[in-house]
């Protein structure tokens, strides 16, 4: 086997992961990624082992989290593992705002929670209840970020684009604006969980995503930040993610494509030095283009979505406009 190649700038340690920290989640959502039950997957890490990871992960150096699901509020220890860590590191919390009334804001911000990222899908309470599978989750999501407001935590929506959404963005944006919300993601979808199953019912053209996203008129004071290539780098140089399991799989939008080991079993550097997370580390593509051959380690795009439409790690990104190389991004292979 060849050796995995070198890396320039090659990090000794991640300073950031994403903690995918449960399965459960009371919605059930069309798309969901992480393919979610209401009741939490019988292998998950409980909170004592959770505690030990982040510990591992502070001690080599991290000091970022990004917590997500399922729904990591569906467990009733999140908010313990989250004041375990966060006089040590800034934590964002991923979550569809739900099941946060006052008294769990408040809990949150006592916690120390960092910014609470908000998936909401659409401006339109039906579109929103329809992708979510949960009629009258809009009202509950909403009702959380004012809750959430109300105790002074930074909130941002983030909206997972689709055929089902992409027609009501602008509205969107404007409706986020009017709530107070400064920052807005609207991201790309990946064909993972159960959006795989559903892509040609979920994924536009590129044609129609990148005129949706030329065509936006962005409110006064708003930051949008979305994660087309190659406004959203590839980013597999600095990025580490542990599943509810404890396995560790390098970015939560690689998790159905590779499996670096075990966290607890193995020791998180053990698992940083699998062959294949170095090589995507390396940033080795074969085809890029100039803007991003400027930015070291920025080039090719998401790695996720080049080897889920072709199969191949090296693969420019067909989400690129300029990679795209003629692939349909709605067909998978
Ligand atoms: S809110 Fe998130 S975890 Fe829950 S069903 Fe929707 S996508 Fe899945
Ligand atoms: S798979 Fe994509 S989103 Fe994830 S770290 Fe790599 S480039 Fe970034």
């Amino acid at each position: 086997m060849n050796a995995p190649p070198s890396n320039p700038a090659a990090l000794r340690a991640p300073a950031k992961a994403t903690i995918s920290f449960t399965r459960a989640c009371n919605l059930n959502c069309r798309f969901c990624y992480a393919d979610c039950n209401a009741a939490p997957g019988p292998d998950e890490l409980d909170l004592h082992a959770w505690k030990r990871v982040l510990d591992e992960l502070i001690e080599l150096g991290a000091i970022c989290f990004l917590f997500e699901g399922g729904e990591p509020l569906a467990r009733a220890d999140f908010i313990d593992l989250v004041s375990h860590v966060s006089d040590r590191a800034l934590c964002r919390v991923r979550t569809h705002g739900a099941l946060i009334d006052p008294a769990m804001a408040q809990r949150l911000q006592a916690a120390n929670t960092g910014t609470v990222l908000i998936d909401l899908f659409a401006a339109d309470p039906a579109v929103h209840d329809f992708l979510t599978g949960t009629p009258g989750s809009f009202q509950r999501t909403i009702a959380g970020v004012r809750a959430l407001q109300d105790v002074g935590l930074p909130v941002e929506f983030l909206a997972i684009l689709n055929r089902h959404n992409i027609d009501g963005m602008q509205r969107y944006l404007d409706f986020a604006h009017g709530l107070g919300i400064d920052t807005v993601g609207i991201l790309r979808p990946y064909p993972i969980g159960r959006a795989r199953r559903r892509w040609q019912e979920m994924c536009p053209s590129l044609d129609a995503m990148t005129a949706m996203l030329d065509a936006l008129v962005i409110p006064d004071g708003l930051k949008l930040n979305q994660s087309w290539h190659p406004n959203n780098a590839n980013c597999c140089w600095q990025m580490a993610a542990v599943d509810p399991d404890g396995r560790s799989i390098g970015c939560a939008y690689l998790r159905e494509y590779v499996d670096y080991g075990s966290v607890v079993e193995d020791g998180f550097m053990a698992t940083w030095n699998d062959p294949l997370y170095r090589k995507l580390r390396a940033g080795q593509v074969e085809k890029s283009c100039t803007t991003c051959e400027a930015r070291e380690m920025s080039r090719g795009g998401c790695r996720s979505s080049a080897f889920a439409l072709t199969g191949r790690w090296d693969a420019p990104d067909p989400f690129d406009i300029t990679l795209n190389g003629g692939i349909d991004v709605r067909s998978l292979p």
